[in-house]
């Protein structure tokens, strides 16, 4: 495959260039290299001839062309994207310009190409989104694709909007797009403004590990790489028009990622007291959302796709990955916005 890569320089996309590349395929990492972006996340792959780097921005429409008509690729995958709840709740302009107008461009520049091609049938448009399009949960219940979309936050709500984009240019056009809504991921890369990093770094450098509200709110934790793995099984065996619910069938709360984050650094990194004394409870995210899970019925019968880490094995290699890559992240702690508490401007 042939593949355009969009947001390949940020945490999930980066992993999928890596996967992809490892895996015999050509890629294009298209990334207009924002906060979020580090082109050390694809090093491992980046003098390898199947892989090419297009410094680009999805909102404009000119470089998006001449991308297509110069590398003439024959999947495309949008991981591109304003990602972090906090910020979008302090400034969601960016998020709806990105997410929503980014998308459109995106789509009317890979439908062009597609006829321009022949609208062959092999085309992929496939479009990477969350669960929390979904809305909020209960104490029971999973996200299936067909739960009704409910989003509550800017940076969902803006997510939403590109998935019915691209229903849209599925129905009206007849391109052939596939979708996918994950759960939270975690893993090595992942920038540290989130809650894993910044739990892991906080307790490094010996400072509080701030849990919003009581700690009490549920997410589905999936391993990066099992992510990457599950988007590139959907783009090769999924069904044209369908989406696809991508969860790590791993349900914890926030308090206890925190308090398993701490068991393992207790182990392979001591310090004088048990880290879990450094938790500290900060005021809650504005409208935070109690609960996602995600129901994977459709991914593992229909595609055979299961994840292939327990969190708490997917935690472990995430910490002892941090622990060997001080430069990676020490670089990144000096970025705008990093190391503050961001989302308080509602
Ligand atoms: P990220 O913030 O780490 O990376 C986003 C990348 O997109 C960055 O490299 C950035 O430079 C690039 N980008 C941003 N705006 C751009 C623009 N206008 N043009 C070109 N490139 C641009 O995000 P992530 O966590 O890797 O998420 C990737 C995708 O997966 C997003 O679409 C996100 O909504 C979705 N997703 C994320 C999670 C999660 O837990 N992180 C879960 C489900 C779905």
């Amino acid at each position: 495959m042939k593949i355009l890569v969009t947001g390949g320089a940020g945490f999930i996309g980066s992993a999928v260039v890596r996967q992809a590349v490892n895996a015999g395929h050509e890629v294009v990492n298209l990334d207009a290299l924002t906060y979020a972006a580090c082109l050390d996340n694809v090093e491992s792959v980046s003098s390898n001839p199947l892989y090419t780097f297009e410094h680009a921005d999805i909102r404009d429409r000119a470089a998006l062309d001449r991308i297509f008509f110069e590398h003439n690729p024959d999947k495309v995958m949008h991981l591109a994207a304003e990602s972090h709840v906090d910020r979008s709740i302090d400034s969601p302009g960016a998020f709806i310009q990105t997410n929503v107008l980014g998308t459109y461009n995106l789509l009317e520049a890979a439908r062009a190409h597609w006829i321009a091609k022949g609208s062959q049938e092999t085309f992929r448009f496939h479009h990477i989104s969350t669960d929390e399009v979904y809305g909020s949960l209960g104490e029971t219940g999973q996200f299936t694709e067909d739960t009704p979309y409910d989003p509550r936050s800017p940076y969902s709500a803006s997510k939403a909007s590109s998935d019915h984009l691209v229903r849209a240019w599925h129905e009206t056009y007849g391109l052939p797009v596939v979708l996918t809504n994950c759960s939270n991921n975690y893993g090595p890369f992942h920038f540290p403004e989130k809650l894993v990093p910044v739990i892991i770094l906080n307790a490094l450098a010996g400072k509080p590990l701030p849990i919003y509200g009581n700690g009490a709110n549920i997410r589905d934790w999936l391993y990066v790489e099992d992510h990457a793995d599950a988007l590139l099984t959907v783009l090769e065996a999924g069904e044209v028009g369908r989406a696809y619910n991508i969860g790590g069938e791993n349900e914890r709360t926030n308090l206890q990622l925190v308090q398993t984050l701490c068991g393992i650094l207790d182990e392979l990194r001591p310090a004088e007291t048990p880290y879990a004394d450094l938790i500290t409870y900060v005021a809650d995210r504005p409208g935070h959302d109690a609960r996602y899970a995600i129901d994977p019925t459709r991914i593992s019968t229909e595609l055979g796709w299961r994840p292939s880490v327990t969190v708490e094995e997917g935690l472990r290699r995430t910490v002892e990955w941090y622990l060997k890559n001080e430069d990676w992240w020490r670089a990144l702690q000096s970025r705008e916005g990093v190391g503050e508490r961001l989302g308080t401007k509602a």
